[in-house]
């Protein structure tokens, strides 16, 4: 990892924001390459969504506008969402289903013969209880059991806690006494009347525009709606590089479906969420999919609830694995709460049935683009001591921040003048770099180490018969063509390598 970083620096990927002041900790900057394969991971994930999203089920293509939300929303927005808890109100997550609860909100069923210790609302009725019980297999006797409220409980035992929307112990975190929200204040004074949050998420404001989208466009159930954006959250602690950070990029789609489509259209996104990380260039040795066993999924079935994550073996997770995305379906939640809470109506009216009024349920693949990019890096790093650099990075042609450098052998006049020629038709079509100065030998390796697909080289020859030399990063190998056909050639080997992109993921 420390060489990763390293490399990122000193090629211009990621540098520590305000680098020059020491840094500033779970804050980091994308330099001249880091932003290009940002865009293409961004652009990339983009495409699938809304510029040619997948076909559904039926064969025809699934429908999904893209939005741009704002930042800074109303206020009331996170009360509803529940990431706002009062301050002196401990929250505990649960990292299966994303809830947040109170933890004083929470009462637990514990015994010293079970192993499972079932959590509930405080408010739940005995009747919930035992038809929980039984879910879990568990005897369905409330008396065999202590009814104890979650902050008498010493975090140790939580191991042994199942949280109120899940079958399987040990999903709750432990009490957070402060809020991950970053806020500030709108307008003059800085009062509580004029606090804000900066979103922790870009999801809210994808089922704050729900009506808005409906009543402007032509959207009918199932649809989605994507956003790409930065999200920010004042992790207690940011660690591994851009894994975790205090600022960062999502990438989220809230699908809207009928209630019991739901569990088949989380099945669905989850498979074409895998296909896009195979076409961007993951491997499947470095990547899992951890799906819900079909006992789990009947279970999310009545429930309404449950994440599947696709999760990526970082060098610093490795042997296990930290998430990449969640694929959750998140019921009719959100839009429940922002009904309730603004007081607005967010119901869908069937168009053949105006008499079917429902909230949609709603899945959600929700994925870090940021903490893509890194998985990217960390998947095309390639170690290789035959080589002046050392290492290449293997990025697709697609993902490469430049698809090829033009390269005049030397800095003398006649190579530079055609370098340049080929350099201006290129990048008409293609990001590609002009690289005019050093040694060959320091050029090849500068890009190896950018993960440059192909180098075209001008030399003598070249003025003598218009050949060029292209060479092949992986390989290394060499050959020459007409610099005439340097164009066709490289849009060539990026509809090749699109089309095995495209072949990988299927
Ligand atoms: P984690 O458990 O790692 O804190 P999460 O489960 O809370 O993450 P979500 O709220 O589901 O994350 O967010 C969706 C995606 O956003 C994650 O899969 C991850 O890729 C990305 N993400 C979340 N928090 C961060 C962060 N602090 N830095 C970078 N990316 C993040």
């Amino acid at each position: 990892m420390k060489d990763i970083v390293a490399l990122c620096k000193r090629r211009g990927f990621i540098f520590p924001a305000s680098d020059i002041y020491g840094g500033l900790n779970g804050f980091w900057d994308y330099g001249p390459l880091g932003t290009e394969l940002k865009n293409n991971l961004r652009d990339a994930w983009w495409k699938q969504m809304v510029i040619t999203p997948p076909l559904g089920p039926d064969g025809t293509p699934v429908e999904i506008v893209g939005i741009d939300s704002s930042i800074i929303q109303n206020p009331k927005t996170w009360e509803a969402s529940g990431h706002v808890g009062g301050f002196s109100d401990p929250m505990v997550d649960c990292k299966e289903t994303k809830r947040r609860y109170r933890q004083d909100h929470l009462i637990v069923l514990t015994s010293d013969k079970a192993d499972r210790w079932p959590a509930f609302h405080e408010e739940a009725e005995d009747s919930e209880i035992e038809k929980k019980l039984k879910k879990l297999g568990m005897p369905a006797d409330v008396s065999l059991f202590e009814k104890v409220n979650l902050t008498k409980l010493p975090v140790a035992d939580y191991e042994k806690v199942v949280g109120p929307d899940v079958k399987e112990p040990g999903t709750l975190t432990e009490p957070k006494e402060f809020n991950l929200m970053f806020h500030t204040y709108v307008g003059a004074t800085a009062s509580e009347d004029n606090k804000a949050y900066l979103r922790p998420e870009t999801a809210q404001g994808i089922f704050l525009n729900f009506k808005n989208v409906l009543d402007s466009s032509r959207v009918k159930v199932p649809f989605g709606i994507a956003q790409i954006g930065k999200a920010y959250r004042n992790e207690v602690t940011p660690r591994n590089f851009i894994f975790r950070s205090r600022e960062f990029e999502q990438m989220e789609m809230e699908w809207f479906c009928a209630p019991d489509e739901a569990k088949m259209w989380q099945d669905f996104w989850f498979d074409e969420r895998v296909k896009f990380w195979r076409s961007v260039g993951l491997g499947s040795d470095n990547m899992v999919m951890r799906k819900h066993d079909a006992d789990e999924l009947a279970h999310y079935a009545k429930e309404g609830l449950g994440t599947s994550d696709i999760e990526y073996k970082f060098p610093f997770t490795d042997p296990g694995y930290g998430e990449l995305e969640g694929i959750a379906h998140r019921c009719d939640f959100d839009l429940k709460q922002h009904q309730e809470h603004s007081g607005t109506k967010l119901e869908y009216m069937d168009p053949t049935d105006n008499k079917n009024r429902f909230i949609p349920h709603v899945i959600e693949p929700a994925a870090g683009l940021t903490r893509g990019v890194l998985a990217l890096i960390c998947e095309a790093y390639t170690v290789d001591e035959s080589r002046p650099s050392g290492v290449y990075l293997n990025f697709t042609p697609a993902m490469a921040p430049k698809k090829a450098a033009i390269l005049p052998l030397t800095a003398k006049d006649e190579h530079v003048p055609l370098a340049q020629k080929l350099y201006l038709e290129l990048r008409e079509e293609f990001p590609v770099d002009l690289d005019i100065k050093q040694n060959i030998g320091k050029r090849y390796a500068r890009q190896d180490e950018i993960g440059t697909p192909y180098c075209f080289t001008i030399d003598n020859d070249t003025i003598e018969d218009g050949t060029i030399t292209v060479r092949e990063r992986n390989t290394m190998a060499q050959e020459r063509i007409s610099m005439d056909k340097a164009l066709d050639y490289l849009r060539e080997k990026m509809r090749l390598s699109g089309e095995e992109a495209r072949k990988k993921a299927a």
